[in-house]
């Protein structure tokens, strides 16, 4: 069971990353919320956390672009049984004119900051005697699409970290995996639907089957909620013996 354990998530005042946060504090884990504003709202999602399932839970702001951020974040947490490496952004571009700094974002945000979190976490898990990496990648971890360099490149290289940590942790009571979403519908998503039902001429549902989930075989969303079961898993007793792989919640988009 994870209760009394210490979850850090990174980007999680929002999306998959807050919905991560929400099922691990109603199994009764203590989170830390984090990015990279510092806000009276980033404070009170934690406190409503702490509220609704009566587990201890802060708000930390850290930079994920900055490697002495991210080993601050953990080190600022103090204990860290479980760490979720969600923090992530996109861009969507040709490679000749991608910008180098979005590149240079992508790669330090999407990729390395999940090497700076582990290297600090690593440690503490041990001393603890346990602990779970639990890496949120993409189905662009496992595939690719055109415009999606800097993406594509952080994702696939979040599941080769991903299966390191797994080898050098192998014989410990510690496993590190991958989670690879498809299409999930966060607010961000959600934004987005209006303007693609106009740009179409297309009801909601149309947009959404034909358009949004070409690639997605289910033509259903994932959900955040769903995400954060995929974690829990991951973190169960159950999952104990799973490391250094992907589980993907893409509605078979990784099987075409
Ligand atoms: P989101 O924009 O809602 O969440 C991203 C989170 O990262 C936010 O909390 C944001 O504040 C935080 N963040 C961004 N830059 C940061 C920085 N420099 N430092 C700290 N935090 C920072 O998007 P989401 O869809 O919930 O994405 C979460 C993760 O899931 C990302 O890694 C994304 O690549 C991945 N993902 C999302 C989808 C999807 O369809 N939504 C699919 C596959 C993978």
């Amino acid at each position: 069971s994870i209760k009394g354990k210490t979850a850090v998530i990174t980007g999680s005042n929002s999306g998959i990353g807050l919905g991560v946060a929400t099922e691990l504090a109603r199994l009764g884990a203590n989170v830390v919320l984090n990015s990279f504003t510092d806000r009276e709202e980033d404070h009170a999602l934690a406190a409503e956390l702490a509220e609704a399932h009566g587990v201890q839970a802060r708000y930390i702001k850290a930079d994920m672009s900055s490697p002495e951020e991210c080993r601050a974040l953990v080190e600022q947490a103090g204990v860290c049984d479980i760490l979720v490496n969600n923090a992530g952004i996109q861009h969507v571009e040709p490679i000749e004119s991608f910008p180098v700094e979005k590149w240079n974002a992508i790669i330090a945000i999407n990729l390395s900051s999940a090497f700076h979190t582990t290297a600090a976490a690593l440690p503490m898990m041990r001393k603890a005697g346990w602990g779970r990496v639990v890496n949120i990648a993409s189905a662009h971890g496992l595939t690719a699409s055109p415009f999606k360099s800097a993406y594509v490149a952080a994702k696939h290289g979040v599941v080769g970290l991903t299966k390191v940590t797994a080898l050098e942790t192998a014989e410990e009571p510690i496993t590190a995996n991958a989670v690879c979403p498809g299409y999930v519908l966060t607010p961000l998503v959600e934004a987005q639907i209006p303007d693609q039902m106009a740009a179409h001429n297309m009801d909601r549902e149309t947009v959404i089957r034909e358009v949004m989930l070409e690639r997605q075989p289910s033509r259903q969303f994932a959900t955040t909620e769903q995400l954060g079961g995929t974690v829990a898993f991951l973190c169960s007793d159950a999952a104990a013996q799973i490391t250094g792989t992907t589980i993907s919640v893409d509605g078979g988009w990784t099987a075409l």
